[in-house]
């Protein structure tokens, strides 16, 4: 089965430059090459989806008129990404401004620019109505998120990756059934993760190199170990992890099942550089026992 899913959310251009030291405020320091890449979760999300879960994968997003949109779009047309819905918005495409000390830690300044115009018309409507899973993130305005999961049918699951963390109004919690968060947006949106279980039914908390850990309402929590690994960069880690999800779970695969099938798809995302570029194969996938 393939499974169809509709990732609503952002899409960057990445410009990432390493340097000694992070600049402190007022200072200019001087870094390395310039690198530009595709990005931002929903995309990442979106090709993660495709490429490495096989889903019949739709993207809802907004680009600007500009180069940086053909970025994007050439990274999910080549993962067979579903693009046909993106809108052009009159803003500049969403850009993140990365650096990269040596020791692998990033600060990101993100633009938002175009994915602040995401908006859930008839067409993207129709699609979500189609979809077995939808899958966003909080990258594009909250009232998006609502919009998207407001249209999907009786039974299809909708799954947010609550990052960045961010308030959420009670109208959006109540039309959740999985939130998928690393520690520190679980600590951030409710002190500890088991809390979260009285606002959304399950709940995946990722862990790194830890693997993860599925919670759920009706049943004792689920640990799913890590993979041991060559850390390359872990950049989009958790957007593989999100997206292979939210695929297997369109195929029928349970929550635990999901869980561990991503985890063994992001474990090989953080052997590789960058975030999209990152993204393995189904069939790699497969042969590492996912
Ligand atoms: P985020 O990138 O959102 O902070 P995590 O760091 O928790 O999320 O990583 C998401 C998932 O990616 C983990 O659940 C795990 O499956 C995988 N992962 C991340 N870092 C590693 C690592 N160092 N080794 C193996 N797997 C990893």
């Amino acid at each position: 089965m393939t499974g169809r899913v509709v990732v609503v959310g952002s899409a960057n251009v990445d410009l990432a430059v390493d340097v000694p030291r992070p600049p402190r405020g007022g200072e200019t320091v001087l870094g390395g090459r310039l690198r530009r890449s595709p990005g931002g979760k929903g995309a990442n999300q979106a090709v993660a989806a495709a490429w490495a879960g096989g889903a019949d994968t739709t993207f809802v997003g907004a680009l600007g008129e500009d180069e940086g949109a053909d970025l994007v779009l050439v990274s999910l047309g080549g993962a067979g990404v579903r693009t046909d819905l993106v809108e052009r918005a009159d803003a500049p495409t969403g850009t993140a401004f990365v650096t990269v000390a040596p020791d692998g830690e990033n600060a990101i300044v993100v633009a938002p620019g175009a994915n602040e115009h995401v908006r859930i018309g008839a067409a993207q409507a129709a699609r979500i109505a189609d979809a077995d899973v939808v899958l966003a993130q909080l990258e594009i305005p909250v009232d998006v998120v609502a919009a998207a999961a407001a249209a999907r049918r009786p039974g299809a699951l909708m799954i947010l990756n609550a990052a960045p963390a961010r308030d959420l109004p009670d109208s959006l919690w109540e039309v959740l059934d999985v939130l998928v968060v690393n520690e520190y947006e679980a600590a951030d949106l409710a002190g500890e993760p088991e809390k979260l279980l009285k606002r959304v039914p399950a709940v995946v908390v990722t862990l790194g190199r830890d693997g993860c850990v599925v919670l759920r309402r009706d049943s004792e929590p689920v640990r799913v170990p890590g993979s041991s690994v060559d850390v390359v960069d872990t950049t989009g880690a958790g957007d593989t992890f999100c997206g292979v999800l939210a695929a297997a779970l369109a195929q029928g695969r349970t929550l635990p099942e999901a869980a561990r099938h991503a985890g063994v798809a992001a474990a090989l995302a953080v052997t590789r550089p960058g975030a999209q570029a990152a993204v393995p194969a189904a069939d790699e996938v497969a042969a590492s026992g996912g």
